[in-house]
């Protein structure tokens, strides 16, 4: 988990457009310093090592540092960061050259240092890199100092986050509860809980999918592969024009598919077919297995989402990826095809996308698939029945009946289990925007619930076993307690 929160922040605002680099810095010290060709250019062992031997340094650091992390960090926030590329180039380039100045003092200047060498890393496109340059190139007491910095800096963010998340106008919280667990010891767990009252059948929030996916046999022309609409017959479905394969309801989700994901994974025409991405389309429609396209998909949407972001000038407060990386998740041993998939999914994004291919590494490819499995939910449509079952992947849903594909929410991801839940997630426009509604009366401060497997008046034992198999979990919820005695 370091790890991956490490990079939440180093990452922050700049997947994606790593390409748009401070090339006058850089050509400047190439100029100045014949090593720092070389540094920049690491191969991936090298990398890896280096993240290591940070990883130690910041163990280390703590006791050996006279200076205040606390102090540094508040005096490298304090000035508001420039939002304008070049600005932030400008700025770059001056705290880099003040930051080295004060660490020439010594000492007495290393605290300076580290605030200007901060200010340089939160403003530059890849954290990661220059970090590593950092550790070539600056004292490494400074270093402690920027490393202390920035898992102060990610712990504030992490304590922050649910402060502001969900947005007030959805009327639940995320809180952490705790329950009984195995040997009489307890466990918490972070849960939504509702902040108003609610009578049956009132709607608690309407919620949009980060990504979704339609289920295969469903993606010629009856449904929109964005918004998993059916298309109503008459109304003309508006093709992709490469590859004929997928069809939308409007022009605005054609755009914005295109825009998203489709032109990663568009398989191309007859004539010139891209292979990668028919294999990747063959893995879901063939094989039925969710998670390389939910994974390709959201990636898209990411990238697309920060870029935006970042191209109306604005500082996002939490990036997507951070906020995926507040879901809770399966830990996955990955399997041949696993490592296939992944090879796919970075061949088609980082085809475009410089740097993907560190990013997704397989630590992160299967988090991204734990992720997915456990949080993806069902979306269903009247008059529409699932014409697959999904081998070995799932979604949650009460069953199958209905279900026309597989939507990431991020708030809905809160919702636990329960075999008698008081909320359901409903599809009120047949499309997957989200309404969740309530089936029992909700007070405020009552954990809200939804069932992830099928219950109907199957055995307590056997939806103890589905529930542990998918989702490692064992309910505790009135039915199955009731039942256990
Ligand atoms: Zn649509
Ligand atoms: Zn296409
Ligand atoms: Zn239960």
């Amino acid at each position: 988990m370091k790890d991956s929160t490490f990079y939440a922040l180093v990452t922050l605002g700049t997947l994606g457009v790593a390409g748009l680099g401070y090339a006058m810095y850089f050509d400047y010290k190439r100029r100045n310093d014949p090593r720092f060709r070389r540094q920049l250019h690491q191969p991936g062992r090298e990398k890896k090592k280096a993240k290591q031997q940070l990883e130690e340094q910041e163990r280390l650091s703590q006791s050996q540092i006279s200076v205040s992390i606390e102090n540094a960090l508040q005096k490298a926030l304090d000035k508001p960061l420039p939002k304008d590329p070049s600005q932030k180039e400008q700025m770059f380039m001056e705290q880099v050259a003040e930051g080295e100045r004060y660490a020439a003092l010594g000492e007495a200047g290393f605290e300076d240092a580290a605030v200007c060498f901060y200010r340089a890393l939160k403003v530059y496109p890849d954290p990661l890199e220059l970090i590593m340059i950092y550790q070539k190139t600056i004292p490494q007491s400074v270093l402690s100092v920027i490393m202390g910095m920035l898992s102060q800096d990610v712990k504030r963010r992490q304590e922050n986050y649910y402060n502001a998340f969900p947005p007030e106008e959805m009327h639940v919280k995320i809180k952490e509860l705790s329950k009984a667990a195995a040997m009489g010891e307890t466990m918490t767990y972070k849960t939504m809980v509702a902040n108003k009252d609610f009578a049956v059948g009132d709607t608690i929030y309407t919620e949009l999918p980060e990504t979704t996916l339609l289920v295969p046999g469903l993606t010629g022309s009856a449904h929109c592969d964005y918004c998993l609409r059916v298309i109503a017959d008459g109304s003309e479905a508006k093709q992709c024009d490469t590859c004929h394969q997928v069809a939308f309801c409007s022009e605005t989700c054609k755009t914005t598919a295109e825009e998203e994901y489709h032109r990663f994974l568009c398989p191309g025409s007859a004539a010139e077919p891209i292979a990668a991405a028919q294999q990747l389309t063959g893995t879901w429609a063939d094989k039925h297995v969710l998670s390389p396209m939910l994974i390709a998909k959201f990636f898209g949407h990411m990238i697309h989402v920060e870029k935006k972001k970042q191209e109306a000038g604005e500082e996002p407060e939490y990036t997507v990826w951070e906020r995926l990386e507040h879901l809770k998740f399966l830990e996955l041993t990955g399997t041949d095809d696993d490592a296939k998939n992944q090879e796919l999914v970075c061949d088609l994004i980082g085809s475009k996308i410089t740097g993907l291919e560190n990013f997704m590494n397989r630590e992160r490819y299967l988090m991204l698939k734990g992720k997915m499995l456990y949080n993806a939910i069902g979306v269903r449509a009247d008059g529409s029945s699932c014409p697959v079952s999904l081998s070995g992947e799932y979604t949650r849903a009460a069953s199958t009946e209905g279900l026309v594909g597989a939507g990431l929410y991020l708030v809905s991801s809160y919702l636990t289990h329960s075999c008698e839940p008081n909320a359901v997630p409903t599809f009120p426009d047949g499309s997957s925007r989200l309404a969740l509604q309530a089936t029992r009366p909700i007070k405020v401060g009552d954990e809200i619930t939804m069932t992830y497997i099928a219950v109907g008046d199957r055995p307590v034992a056997a939806r103890q076993q589905e529930l542990m198999e998918k989702y490692r979990l064992t309910c505790s919820c009135p039915l199955c307690v009731a039942k256990d005695e």
